[in-house]
């Protein structure tokens, strides 16, 4: 296994170096430099390290999408408790969603208070076992993340029909991170926070493992947007903040690999092809903030059916309902600070969290409550 010397991330010198540089940049090219970071993770760093503090009036960071806990809607928290709800079921699931607030306040940790078996898994396999162990109960994964948690959850089907399981299910919330950048970029009221147009993408690393950096390449000849594929330590964020902008100073556009330590231009080719087995693309998904975005998530293939929790439990639901303060929605399409909702820090804590945003250690919510509250 490879091993890396974070030291080497966090040089302290270097880190000026590139404020120098990207300072620079950003006087000749004369304006505010709006970066949209899609993932969490690069939000927690830019938050953690004070990024966007030590690039404050050159750089404007914009908190992206980028957390798969943050943009489940309301209604399949509805269906997960739903499905909970129900006689001889085991729900099992990753950790963060089980604190995700339902359309009635309820979450998954309460239906559990109440009695219904709801676990929390750390590996989709977990449900497996349980499966195998519990033969009189249905047990439901309910699974979520962008792609790099969805090739394990293929392997679960394709382990799941092999050995022949009659007590298994999937519900599949996996969804797909280039789509929602087409999304936000083909949309005129998501693109234009105040009129103030995205310039450039720090693309996410972990995704990008799987996937490759070539779906990105779109972004960059369509729309004309710089993207960076970068890691999570200070310097990854700075260097990929420093190639984006070097890219509009010379009127430039086109997908650069920062975190090449992991990230190929073709990704992971054997996930790919786990994934392309047991799953198709949706033709439409609800994001939470973004609303109906088409061919934005995944779901299980018909030669899969019969493990498909969807089709298997029949579910009615009300309409969904947010709360009425909570701007999680404006918070992940980026056109607002979680400072700037009136529940953050007093009535939502992560300890008693509102929104999905307060929820997960990678929502930008959570991420101020950790390191920016006054
Ligand atoms: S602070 Fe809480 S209520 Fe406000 S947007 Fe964030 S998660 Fe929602």
């Amino acid at each position: 296994m490879k091993t890396i010397n974070l030291k080497a991330f966090r040089d302290s010198e270097k880190l000026k170096g590139l404020e120098y540089s990207i300072k620079k940049f950003v006087e000749k090219i004369g304006r505010t430099i709006n970066i949209m970071e899609f993932c969490g993770g690069h939000t927690h760093t830019i938050i953690k390290y004070g990024i966007d503090q030590l690039l404050e009036g050159y750089i404007r960071f914009i908190h992206g999408p980028g957390c798969p806990v943050c943009v489940i809607p309301s209604s399949r928290i509805d269906l997960a408790i739903e499905i909970a709800g129900q006689k001889d079921t085991i729900l099992c699931t990753y950790g963060d969603l089980l604190r995700v607030p339902s359309s009635n306040r309820k979450t998954l940790l309460d239906l559990r208070a109440e009695g219904y078996d709801v676990r929390m898994v750390n590996s989709s396999l977990e449900a497996l076992n349980i499966a195998l162990s519990e033969k009189g109960k249905r047990v439901v994964f309910f699974a979520i993340g962008f792609e790099t948690t969805t090739p394990q959850t293929a392997v679960l089907l394709l382990k799941a029909k092999e050995l022949g399981l009659k007590n298994l299910y999937v519900v599949s919330n996996h969804v797909i991170t280039p789509a929602a950048i087409q999304h936000i970029l083909n949309s005129p009221e998501i693109r234009d926070i105040g009129k103030v147009e995205i310039d450039a993408f720090l693309g996410p690393g972990h995704v990008s493992t799987i996937i490759g950096t070539r779906p990105y390449e779109y972004f960059s000849e369509e729309f004309l947007k710089p993207v960076a594929i970068c890691g999570f330590e200070p310097l990854d964020v700075m260097q990929g903040v420093w190639l984006v902008v070097n890219q509009i100073a010379r009127g430039e556009a086109y997908v650069v690999n920062q975190y090449t330590r992991f990230v190929s231009r073709e990704g992971n080719i054997k996930a790919q092809k786990l994934v392309s087995e047991v799953f198709e693309l949706r033709k439409v998904f609800e994001w939470r903030g973004l609303g109906i975005v088409p061919y934005s998530a995944l779901k299980i293939r018909k030669e899969f059916e019969a493990f498909d929790g969807e089709k298997s439990f029949d579910v009615k639901l009300p309409p969904p309902k947010e709360h009425p303060a909570c701007i999680c929605g404006k918070v992940i399409r980026g056109v607002a600070l979680p400072t700037e909702c009136k529940l953050f820090g007093t009535v939502c804590t992560p300890q008693n969290p509102i929104g999905s945003c307060m929820v997960s250690s990678e929502g930008a919510c959570a991420a101020y409550f950790k390191y920016k509250r006054l």
